[in-house]
């Protein structure tokens, strides 16, 4: 028996980890009771990959890791306009997104439950690293996703293997049906699903030890379901409670101007957000309307004492292009933590440490 607990983050009634929930009785989103503590000495010599933080995974028994020895993305200097700035290369991974993170843990605690088959719906990245993650531990698993999709993206997914539905109508269409597929397999979503933050959450030890055991004094990021900002929040904390750092980075969330339901929430200083009448954008892994994570989304930024900016599509393809001059290839949507940094750059009044993460290849958008 384990000593991890699923905890309703509206309500707080908690669930054993063996009981398998997704979600509350009330329908409410679940967040992990797990505590662990980062020990530096004990960390600091092991292989370099993401399981050397093995004490702040909520992985019971060895055995049933599965990783393709993912994580320790380069950190890199670079110039915006003679601005010194890092960049994190989150698409240096299996399959290509920051994504691969929340897979390896997620599909870890999936064989750990002796569960057989999954289900997770996706814009194609978070699906195609669900996808690969089962592939290696001999899970079957069936991937929603919208049926205008990159199709590099879709043909990735069905390549591992993965049985595919494309579903035509919103990206919430696409939820709702993997939602209700989900009656009777487990849903092993990136964005729903709590154990996927505690793999995302890793990047913000490997930049603390990038830093010399410390952090930078602001982190850009693309955001739009949540799974990557929600996982840095995490891994904050359990550096907080080691002792470690007191004071949070700068969060600042980019989205979309056409897709941009955090941005409109958090510029009137709400708690929660509504469902944004979305356009079409580039940045297709960042277009959700109505990210069901996002009063934590919110409470992430507000509590770093973040921003939220808005990117124009005309902005994310000269930062892709602008990038590509450097031998950098990125998505568009990954390319919008770029145009957001120009952005944030230009207004700032005295000198800071910006860690600017590129989240997804650009192999996927060809
Ligand atoms: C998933 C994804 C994002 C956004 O992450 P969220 O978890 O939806 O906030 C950003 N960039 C890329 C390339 C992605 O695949």
């Amino acid at each position: 028996m384990s000593d991890i607990y699923l905890k309703c983050i509206e309500y707080g009634k908690k669930y054993k980890e063996e009981e398998k929930r997704v979600f509350c009785d009330c329908g409410g989103l679940l967040q992990l009771e797990f505590n662990p503590i980062f020990n530096v000495k004990k960390i600091k010599n092991r292989d370099k990959n993401l399981w050397r933080y093995r004490e702040l995974v909520p992985i019971n028994n060895d055995d049933n890791i599965i990783s393709l020895k993912e994580g320790f993305t380069p950190l890199v200097e670079y110039k915006i306009n003679g601005y010194k700035i890092f960049l994190k290369l989150e698409f240096i991974f299996p399959t290509g997104s920051f994504k691969d993170r929340g897979a390896t843990v997620l599909i870890s605690k999936v064989k750990e439950l002796g569960i057989k088959r999954i289900v997770e719906d996706s814009s194609g990245n978070a699906g195609a690293s669900i996808a690969a993650y089962s592939a290696v531990a001999k899970i079957e698993c069936d991937i929603f996703v919208p049926e205008n999709a990159s199709p590099n993206k879709i043909k990735q997914i069905e390549f591992y293997g993965a049985n595919l539905h494309k579903i035509s109508g919103s990206r919430e269409e696409v939820f709702n049906r993997a939602k209700e597929f989900s009656k009777n397999f487990y849903y092993a979503s990136h964005f729903v699903n709590p154990y996927f933050f505690h793999g995302t959450k890793s990047v913000i030890y490997e930049i603390f030890e990038d830093f010399n055991y410390s952090l930078p004094d602001t982190i850009i990021l693309p955001v739009g379901s949540g799974s990557f900002i929600l996982g840095i929040y995490i891994g904050l904390n359990d550096l907080k409670r080691s002792g470690l750092i007191r004071k949070f980075p700068k969060l600042i969330g980019v989205q979309s101007e056409n897709c941009a339901p955090i941005h409109k929430a958090f510029i009137k200083k709400e708690l929660s957000i509504q469902k944004f009448e979305k356009k079409q954008t580039i940045a297709e892994g960042i277009s959700n309307s109505n990210p069901l994570r996002g009063k934590e989304i919110l409470k992430a930024i507000y509590e770093s004492e973040g921003d939220c900016l808005i990117v124009s599509d005309e902005e994310i393809i000269l930062s892709q292009k602008e990038l590509g001059k450097s031998g950098i290839f990125v998505e568009p949507t990954s390319a919008a933590s770029y145009a957001g940094t120009k952005k944030y750059i230009k207004n700032l009044k005295k000198e800071e440490k910006i860690v600017v993460i590129l989240t997804g290849s650009g192999l996927k958008s060809l």
